[in-house]
């Protein structure tokens, strides 16, 4: 049974001013609400109250997975670089690994993510077939070396993840795992009360193809989004770009004097036309060196993990490597290109039989520049991030745009790592295969900042009362007194009996600083018990989600509480519904 929490022995030293270092609202109100204190740049501890929402976020997702048939496991924060040698990536990862060596001179890093420990772990054990499929868990500690740590929980160098990898023998097999991973990740956003979307994403560092994040949304989101009424939605650093570049017809191509015109605003406003009938230009090379330049629509900018993919090995060039080859940035285009350079062009200027595009002459433009016949095109790429006013690619209306954060992920790996770390089984006809894997994650210390995001006003935060520090907090405004302090504590023992968990406000305060620091913590629903009232046998009772207030005869509210219990049970919708019959 839950216990009662004593805010007179409660280690919550609330702040009423804002963290100077604190520049969005999840930062600042979980600072101030005595939530998590700072360590040190992107490293933080979490308070009593804290620590509540997050175990119970934390058991939010391992009942999830539990329910998924996932086995909760534990492995070590610190992993040894020779598994990372194995698969790559302790030359693949980069900076954010953070690398360490023990006296003996053994190279280790903090665990970022535990896909080479689990192959590891489960290399030359599981061995048949028969024993497919088999997803492990764990809740644990990360570590990344972000090179811009910020917004507090967001974005921090040490945080927590729920990450789950998955087994197969077959790609239908795999399906199955990440389609029942990815409804357990929408359970567990709506179990948190976030407004959620999954998106259509890019694998990055984990690897593999097929992928799908969920995303919180909220202004304050670093990702970018676009989404369409018939249900698409994907992130723009990975969705399909399908641009409306306009015609500007010259008929023939000319050469234009456009003295001291770089950039596609200049050149649109120069020649009287829309940036969509211009064409944008930009210079990088391949693995070997080779020069390419690619061309998208003048309104749109080039995606980079698409220009790799379109091009192994693309990298931009910088500005003295385009003067060696003769390049001008502000005025590159297709024409007169220097020999053996490379035209990559987005798809979307199929359509556009004549550009509007640089002369590769400082301070010249070309109309009517017409590919097949002045140029050609070497390759025809899906180039272009995706923004708001593009085609959707599954219905053909115009995309809207929003921000998100990244909550969690699913990826299908396939075998990138079994191959690589030679994890293999037996399949029937008693032949090694690699295993085909998945890998599922969680930030688990982000969602919670992002149910602050999402849930908070000026005065504090509104927890879901699914992952309150407790659903109820009594606010007896007499402490001492012998009518109050008793009604308050009967209320509380009958309330945890009904199966809240629930807070009293013991402090010897004012009433105004118990208020405020109620609707700071955010306290889902706060019973506000005076002498006053009492002596007519009511009670205040305050919703702190919508504002809501109303007085009500003590019998009844507890009458009424013994209903809002069965919305305890409701995993579905506990968060929000709970109360809502107290104030009917
Ligand atoms: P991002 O693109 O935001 O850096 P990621 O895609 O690299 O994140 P994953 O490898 O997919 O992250 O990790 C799984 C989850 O871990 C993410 O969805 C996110 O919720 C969380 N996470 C990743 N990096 C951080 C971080 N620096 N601080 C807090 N949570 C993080
Ligand atoms: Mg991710």
């Amino acid at each position: 049974m839950s216990e009662i929490i004593r805010l007179s022995r409660m280690y919550m030293p609330t702040l009423r001013d804002v963290p100077a270092d604190a520049d969005i609202a999840s930062h600042q109100l979980l600072l101030r609400a005595a939530m998590i204190r700072k360590t040190a740049s992107g490293i933080y501890t979490f308070l009593p109250l804290g620590y509540k929402v997050l175990s119970k976020i934390e058991n939010i997702v391992r009942q999830e997975m539990d329910a998924t048939g996932a086995l909760e496991i534990m492995m070590p924060a610190l992993q040894p670089s020779e598994l990372w040698h194995e698969s790559g990536r302790w030359d693949d990862y980069g900076p954010e690994l953070m690398r360490l060596v023990d006296r003996h001179d053994h190279g280790y890093c903090l665990g970022p993510t535990h896909e080479e420990l689990i192959t590891s772990l489960v290399k030359g054990e599981l061995r048949s077939y028969k024993q497919l499929p088999v997803t492990l868990y764990q809740i644990q500690v990360k570590f990344r070396d972000e090179i811009r740590p910020r917004f507090g929980l967001l974005r921090s160098r040490e945080f927590i993840m729920k990450d789950a990898y998955s087994f197969h023998d077959s790609q239908e097999s795999l399906q199955e795992t990440y389609d029942a991973m990815s409804v357990a990740y929408g359970r567990i956003c709506d179990r948190c009360g976030l407004e959620w979307r999954a998106v259509e994403a890019d694998s990055g560092q984990i690897g593999g193809k097929v992928t799908c994040e969920f995303m919180a949304l909220a202004e304050s989101g670093e990702a970018e989004l676009v989404y369409c009424d018939c249900g698409y939605s994907a992130n723009t650093e990975a969705g399909e770009c399908i641009a409306k570049p306009t015609v500007y017809e010259s008929g023939e191509l000319a050469k234009i004097s456009t003295p001291g015109i770089h950039t596609i605003e200049e050149l649109a406003e120069f020649l009287g036309i829309p940036e969509t009938s211009t064409v944008k230009a930009l210079s990088g090379k391949d693995a070997e060196g080779g020069l390419y330049v690619l061309f998208v629509p003048g309104d749109h900018e080039v995606n980079e993990i698409k220009a790799a993919r379109a091009v192994e090995g693309f990298e931009l060039l910088t500005d003295e490597e385009m003067l060696a080859f003769g390049l001008h940035k502000g005025s590159m285009g297709p024409v007169n290109l220097p020999e053996g350079a490379k035209v990559v062009a987005d798809v979307s200027l199929k359509d556009v039989p004549e550009w509007v595009v640089g002369a590769n002459e400082e301070g010249f433009h070309f109309v009517g520049a017409a590919p097949g016949r002045d140029f050609d095109v070497d390759v025809w790429a899906d180039l272009c991030v995706v923004k708001p006013g593009d085609v959707c690619p599954e219905c053909g209306k115009q995309l809207k745009g929003a921000r998100g954060i990244e909550v969690s992920q699913v990826f299908q790996l396939g075998d990138k790592y079994s191959k690589s770390m030679g994890a293999t089984y037996l399949d029937q006809n008693g032949k090694e295969q690699p295993f085909i894997m998945g890998c599922y994650g969680v930030g688990v210390t982000r969602t919670l900042a992002a149910v602050v995001e999402q849930h908070s006003d000026e005065a504090g935060i509104k927890w879901p009362a699914g992952i309150a520090p407790a659903h109820v907090c009594i606010i007896p405004l007499n402490v001492g007194d012998d009518l109050v302090q008793p009604a308050a504590e009967r209320l509380a023992e009958s309330l945890v009996e009904f199966g809240f968990d629930v807070a009293i406000d013991d402090r010897k305060e004012r009433p105004g600083v118990k208020f405020a620091d109620a609707d700071l913590i955010g306290w889902p629903l706060q019973i506000v018990i005076g002498k006053r009232g009492l002596e007519e046998g009511t009670i205040e009772l305050r919703r702190r989600r919508t504002g809501e207030k109303r007085d009500m005869e003590l019998s009844v509210a507890t009458e009424l509480f013994s209903f809002a219990k069965k919305h305890l049970m409701n995993r579905e919708h506990g968060d929000i519904a709970m109360f809502e019959g107290l104030f009917s």
